[in-house]
């Protein structure tokens, strides 16, 4: 049995990533296992502890980084996420295609980690910058300063697409979903023992 694939799906803050990741996980064809991340973010109403995050403290954290538990860790609006190591290796000595939801700091030190043939990097993109606007903007309780300071990084973000082995745009929630479930099956296909 072939080791799994390493699945990055990213892109700017806003872009659509958590909805579009919920749709692909349900394909079972494509073998997906969701890699659970390390977070210092409080726990929201309907999340699970070790079904959505592995909720943990600051302290915690800290120690994951010292003993090098984590492929990569990355802050992001004051909370640390992080993709434990042991969790994805597992999965992939199984033959699961570990799937990496994560946000671009975090995703680029992947890409730098591991040989290009072990991953599927997907970058999605907003249709138009003004669509990513409009929905950081419906979704966000911010205050005026706190939003321009996310659309600032996000303009920044968008910019890093070409680090990306794929870059899927967001424009109809559909479509994207197949596009990437072909992607990832055509990668499958090639990753079959010979
Ligand atoms: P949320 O707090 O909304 O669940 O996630 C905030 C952001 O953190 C999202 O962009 C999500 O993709 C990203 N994220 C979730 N887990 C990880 C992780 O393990 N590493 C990194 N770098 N980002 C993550």
């Amino acid at each position: 049995m072939k080791r799994g694939l390493i699945v990055i799906l990213s892109g700017p803050s806003g872009v659509g990533k958590g909805t579009l990741r919920k749709r692909i996980m349900e394909e079972s064809s494509l073998c997906l296992a969701y890699s659970i991340s390390m977070t210092t973010r409080p726990m929201r109403i309907h999340e699970e502890e070790g079904k959505d995050y592995f909720f943990v403290s600051p302290e915690r954290f800290q120690q994951a980084i010292n003993q090098n538990e984590l492929i990569e860790w990355a802050e992001f609006v004051g909370n640390r996420y992080g993709t434990p190591q042991v969790y994805v290796e597992k999965l992939r000595n199984e033959g699961k295609n570990v799937f990496l939801e994560i946000e671009i700091d975090g995703a680029s030190q992947v890409i730098n980690k591991y040989a290009s043939s072990d991953l599927i990097t997907i970058f999605l993109m907003p249709p138009s910058f003004d669509d990513l606007e409009s929905r950081i903007r419906k979704r966000q309780t911010e205050t005026e300063e706190v939003i321009l300071q996310r659309l600032n990084k996000a303009q920044r973000e968008m910019s890093l697409y070409k680090h990306y082995q794929y870059v899927v745009v967001n424009d109809k929630i559909d479509r994207a979903v197949d596009e990437i479930i072909h992607i990832i099956s055509q990668r499958m296909t090639l990753n079959q023992p010979s």
